[in-house]
C-alpha cells in the first residue's frame, strides 16, 4: 500500500462549520473514522486535497433511543451504537448490525455516516494503483469497460456492502442531510440509487455501482432517525468468509410482527449483493396468514427476482444470492418463533 499523498485536514467544531468547510472546499471529502476512505486514498483510488474531520462536532455525536424514536448522529461510532443498551433493547436489528461490522478496531473508529455512505466494492476496484493499471482500469475509476460485465455499456455493478443500511431500511429510517444549499430530510431508501440496469442510462435518481448515492455536491449525512413501531421484532445476520473483520458475503435484516399465529408485518432487506442495499418489495403481500410454506416460497421468489449479485467478490454471484435467501428464511423463522 502506498504512503498517503499530501492533504489538508479541517476540523470543524459545529454543524455550521462543516457546511461552511464543504462550501469552501469543493473537492473535499468528509472523514469519519477513515477506515475505508484512508484505505482508498492509500490505494490511489481517490485523492481528495482536503478532508473534513467530523468527529469533533458535538451535534453529530449524539444517540437518542427511547420508546418513541431512535436518532443517531452521523459521527457516532459503530462501537458506541452496538453497545448502547437502549438501542440493543428497543432497536436490536441496529445494534446487531453495528456489532457485526468488521472488527473491534474498525468499530471503535468507524462512524454511522461513513458506514451509510461506504463506497461500493469490487475485486477489480479495491486494489492498488499498480494492480489496477496492470489490469486496465475499469469504468468505476478512469477506464471505459466493466471487467465484471464487459457488455454492460457504461454500467458498473460494484456492490454496496455496508451492514447498517439494511437494518435501518427495515425500520423505515429517514436521514437528515445538510449542505451549502440547505438542509433536507428524506427516506434512507432514497439515498441509495444503485439500481444498475444494463442498457439503462445513469440518471440523478437511477444510478449504478459508481453513482450510488443521491447526495448533491457538498451534501453530507447529519443524522438518521427511526420511529418506533410497537410490537415489531427485528434482527440482523450475515455470512462472511471469516467470522470477524470481514465484509458480508450477504447480510440480511428482518423486522416482523406476529399477532397470535398470524404474520402481520414482514420487512426484509439485504446488503452485499447489489450496488445498493435492497429492501424487498412485495413482502407485505406474504402477510395475513400463518408462517407456512407459502410464505417461504414467496420469499424465495422475491429474493430470486430482486437480488442480483454479480462476480464482484471472490464468492460467485449465484452463491451469494442463494445464501441471502437461506439467511432470510432462517431469520424470519427464528424471529417468528422467538418468545416475546
Ligand atoms: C478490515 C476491514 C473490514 C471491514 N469490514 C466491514 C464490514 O464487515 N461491514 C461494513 O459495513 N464495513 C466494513 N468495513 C468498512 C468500514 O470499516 C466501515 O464501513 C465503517 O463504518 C466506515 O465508516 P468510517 O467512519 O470509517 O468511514 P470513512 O472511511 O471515514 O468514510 C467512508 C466514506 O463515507 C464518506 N462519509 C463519511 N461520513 C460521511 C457523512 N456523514 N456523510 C456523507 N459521507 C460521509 C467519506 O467521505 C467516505 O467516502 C471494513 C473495513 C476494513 C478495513
Ligand atoms: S463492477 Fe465493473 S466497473 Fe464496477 S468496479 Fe467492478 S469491474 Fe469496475
Amino acid at each position: 500500500m502506498d504512503a498517503l499523498p499530501h492533504l489538508d485536514l479541517v476540523r470543524p467544531r459545529s454543524l455550521d462549520e462543516v457546511i461552511a468547510a464543504r462550501a469552501a472546499y469543493a473537492e473535499s471529502r468528509l472523514l469519519g473514522g477513515g477506515t475505508d476512505l484512508v484505505v482508498n486514498i492509500r490505494r490511489g483510488i481517490v485523492a481528495p486535497p482536503v478532508l473534513i474531520d467530523v468527529n469533533g462536532v458535538p451535534e453529530l455525536r449524539t444517540i437518542k433511543a427511547d420508546a418513541a424514536a431512535l436518532e443517531i448522529g452521523a459521527a457516532v461510532t459503530l462501537a458506541e451504537l452496538a453497545a448502547h443498551p437502549d438501542v440493543a433493547r428497543r432497536y436490536p436489528v441496529v445494534a446487531q448490525a453495528a456489532g457485526h461490522i468488521a472488527g473491534p478496531t474498525q468499530r471503535n473508529m468507524g462512524t454511522v455516516g461513513g458506514n451509510l455512505c461506504l463506497d461500493t466494492r469490487c475485486i477489480y476496484y479495491n486494489q492498488s494503483e499498480w494492480w489496477r493499471a496492470a489490469n486496465a482500469h475499469c469504468l468505476k475509476t478512469t477506464g471505459t469497460v466493466c471487467h465484471v460485465a464487459p457488455k454492460s455499456r457504461g454500467v458498473c455493478f460494484a456492490t454496496f456492502s455496508g451492514d447498517l443500511a439494511p437494518a435501518l431500511l427495515v425500520l423505515d429510517a429517514e436521514i437528515d442531510i445538510a449542505g451549502p444549499a440547505g438542509r433536507r430530510t428524506m427516506p434512507l431508501a432514497d439515498l441509495y440509487i444503485g439500481h444498475a440496469r444494463q442498457n439503462e442510462p445513469v440518471t440523478e435518481t437511477r444510478g449504478d455501482g459508481k453513482y450510488f448515492l443521491a447526495l448533491r455536491p457538498g451534501e453530507f449525512v447529519a443524522a438518521v432517525r427511526v420511529k418506533n413501531t410497537p410490537g415489531l421484532r427485528s434482527a440482523y445476520d450475515k455470512i462472511r468468509i471469516r467470522r470477524s473483520i470481514e465484509y458480508p458475503v450477504a447480510g440480511v435484516a428482518v423486522a416482523l410482527r406476529r399477532d397470535d399465529d398470524t404474520l402481520a408485518d414482514l420487512r426484509v432487506a439485504f446488503t452485499g449483493t447489489n450496488p445498493r442495499p435492497v429492501r424487498l418489495s412485495g413482502a407485505a403481500a406474504l402477510c395475513g396468514g400463518p408462517l407456512d410454506a407459502r410464505v417461504f416460497a414467496g420469499l424465495d421468489a422475491l429474493v430470486r427476482d430482486q437480488i442480483m449479485a454479480m462476480k464482484t467478490t471472490f464468492t460467485p454471484g449465484h452463491y451469494r444470492r442463494r445464501v441471502a435467501g437461506v439467511l432470510a428464511r432462517r431469520l424470519v423463522q427464528r424471529l417468528f418463533e422467538a418468545a416475546y
